[in-house]
């Protein structure tokens, strides 16, 4: 463990170099778009319809290249846990109806297993982010008619959360570098969702799992169970009544 998280460490040191130069980028991005959408306008009105499919297809990429920006953005801001009262069904509801949507395109049915627990500290928004990727990379590696589980309960002072899909797996030789910043195998992968996952589930305290054995992936969201204070915890709080 020692060693990935140094790993994880000097990801990050790397990451927070790329957001500068992202941040560094997205002004000048910015003013490119401004001018495309301008003349996207124009090739529309005019009916140039070969102009106007080159302008959008230079839109598109500045989208991507934007998606990349916010990414990195996210890696090196992961670190600025807001811990408050948070509500798992409330974090996995918030996902409910984009997930839902991408698993329908796909053809995905989504299954789900989750324990019914007190609320707890963590930083919803991130929380919310990491889940959302696990699920999201579950989803990208089925084919229609796969199936993703999204499991989570509590172990002893630990949360649990499981994102599990019946992918083709990841082989072994890979496992080492799937958290790494930039690797993918995706033809329009950024290589950072993992990443983020894990710089999150460190800055709770915790750290993603992963196994796979040949059939399907399940990644494992782990932190420490902080449980709100409550009466019993506080010996001046309110008195219980019998
Ligand atoms: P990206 O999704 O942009 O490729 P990630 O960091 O999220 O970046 O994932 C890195 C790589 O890990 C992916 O390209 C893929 O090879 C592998 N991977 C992640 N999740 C899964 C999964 N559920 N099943 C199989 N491979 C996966």
């Amino acid at each position: 463990l020692e060693q990935h998280v140094q790993r994880t460490e000097k990801m990050a040191t790397l990451a927070k170099i790329a957001a500068g130069l992202a941040h560094e980028l997205r002004n000048p991005l910015t003013t490119v778009k401004g001018f495309l959408q301008v003349m996207e306008q124009k090739f529309s009105a005019a009916g140039q319809a070969g102009d106007l499919q080159n302008t959008r297809i230079m839109l598109k990429e500045i989208g991507q290249v934007e998606a990349l920006i916010d990414e990195l953005m996210l890696l090196s801001q992961a670190h600025q846990v807001q811990p408050r009262p948070c509500s798992l069904q409330a974090v996995l509801e918030a996902l409910e109806p984009e997930l839902s949507a991408q698993a329908e395109a796909a053809g995905i049915q989504v299954r789900r297993r989750v324990e019914v627990l007190p609320p707890f500290l963590a930083d919803p928004v991130l929380l919310t982010q990491a889940i959302r990727r696990l699920a999201e990379n579950a989803i990208e590696a089925m084919e229609p008619g796969g199936v993703l589980t999204i499991a989570a309960r509590r172990s002893g002072d630990w949360l649990e959360i499981d994102v599990s899909d019946t992918g083709p797996g990841i082989p072994y030789y890979l496992m080492d570098r799937i958290f790494d910043v930039f690797f993918t195998t995706k033809d329009r992968g950024t290589g950072l969702g993992l990443a983020i996952c894990q710089r999150i589930a460190l800055d709770h305290g915790g750290e993603i799992r992963v196994s796979s054995k040949g059939f399907g992936t399940t990644f494992r969201f782990l932190m420490p169970f902080r449980s709100l204070p409550g009466p019993s915890d506080c010996p001046h709080g309110p008195p219980v009544l019998l």
